[in-house]
């Protein structure tokens, strides 16, 4: 089986609501999906989300997908490229290898020719994930927020994450207080403050939510990505609920967390080849991890193979619409779905409705 041709779609999908953190706002989303064909008549998609702003043009992608990609991708084998390992360093032209849709496409033709879902490729046995409802609330009124975790209980969720780190901290306790008005207390609560504070607020702010009674499961980003100083800190004087991070960050400064001591959860938000070696590395230091969005939760496969995946995130985006069958969420787990590959075929009438010159 070897790769003969591609495919590019540039998609814009507006969001019925605004979905955002302390720091940002996003109205729509910028994808782009790639579908790799090959000479026996399998297609492997892979996706690119852009959050924030449009990316180029469908004319400028295809310029810039067949100067770094194609050349290396045609007439090749896919399983051979999806195992391939690169030397992370490269001098002005950096590193690496794959960018995320090729790598994302390349597992799913291999999935495909091994007639397997990828969770059972990266060995895992069982398809279910706990995960926990994502409400990226942070720009949404009081109403809609009330809306949002009802349908997070509603869905059968007995674990929540919302956005913290408002300028007033009157707001963040009002918010926490709306949960446990909608989802009772006998759940998981997770907060997310998106590098809002310093080392000190994260401490005064922590205290604050456990003095007026919220029990937080982890607290998500409180301070600068790369201040493992920081970070190393907050782990030891917050014995009362975890910090996870790594989110936003790559191999090299996962690595750098576990060997400083800098993290209690391990957040993987990343490539295939990268979460793997993570969540390796992780395991090895005794810490579990947490599966971050994923377009179209294709981590779900992920989650399903790794060590200590303490939950997958599950923001239930307008991205699930292009999906023929999107990832099944029940009863508080994801479900990877048992079709060879990553199991998303696309639905061709949203992919035209969304697609962009
Ligand atoms: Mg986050």
């Amino acid at each position: 089986m070897k790769i003969t041709s591609y495919t590019l779609h540039r998609l814009n999908i507006p969001l019925p609501l605004p979905i955002g953190d302390s720091q940002v706002r996003f109205d729509e989303h910028w994808l782009t999906v790639l579908e790799l064909h090959c000479d026996n008549g399998t297609t492997g998609v892979g996706f690119g989300l852009q959050q924030g702003k449009p990316t180029c043009s469908l004319a400028d992608l295809k310029m810039q997908f067949e100067y770094s990609c194609w050349n290396a991708l045609k007439d090749q084998p896919p399983l051979h490229l999806a195992q391939r390992i690169t030397r992370p360093r490269g001098g002005n032209v950096g590193g690496g290898y794959l960018i995320l849709p090729v790598e994302t496409a390349l597992w799913d033709l291999v999935g495909k020719q091994l007639e397997m879902p990828l969770y059972r490729v990266f060995g895992g046995e069982h398809r279910e994930v706990r995960a926990y409802g994502s409400t990226l609330d942070f720009r949404l009124s009081d109403e809609d927020f009330r809306k949002k975790l009802q349908r997070v209980s509603d869905c059968g969720f007995r674990a929540v994450k919302t956005k913290v780190g408002h300028t007033d901290i009157q707001w963040d306790l009002r918010r926490l207080a709306m949960v446990y008005d909608v989802m009772g207390k006998d759940i998981d609560l997770m907060v997310d403050a998106n590098e809002a504070w310093s080392v000190k607020e994260t401490l005064i702010r922590m205290n604050r939510y456990r003095d007026a009674g919220f029990e937080i499961f982890w607290i998500e980003d409180p301070i600068t990505r790369g201040d493992y100083e920081g970070y190393a800190r907050l782990c030891t004087e917050l014995t009362f609920t975890r910090v996870n991070t790594g989110e936003y960050v790559g191999f090299s400064e996962k690595r750098q967390l576990l060997e400083r001591g800098a993290v209690d959860v391990l957040n993987l938000h990343d490539a295939i080849h990268v979460t793997r070696a993570a969540a390796h590395l992780a395991a090895d230091y005794g810490i579990p991890t947490s599966m971050g969005n994923t377009f179209l939760e294709i981590g779900v496969h992920l989650g399903a193979s790794l060590p200590e995946c303490l939950y997958m995130e599950f923001s239930d985006l307008a991205w699930n619409e292009i999906a023929q069958e999107p990832v099944e969420f029940r009863d508080g787990f994801a479900l990877a779905p048992d079709r060879p590959g990553h199991g998303m075929e696309l639905n061709q009438d949203k992919l035209t409705f969304y697609s962009k010159p």
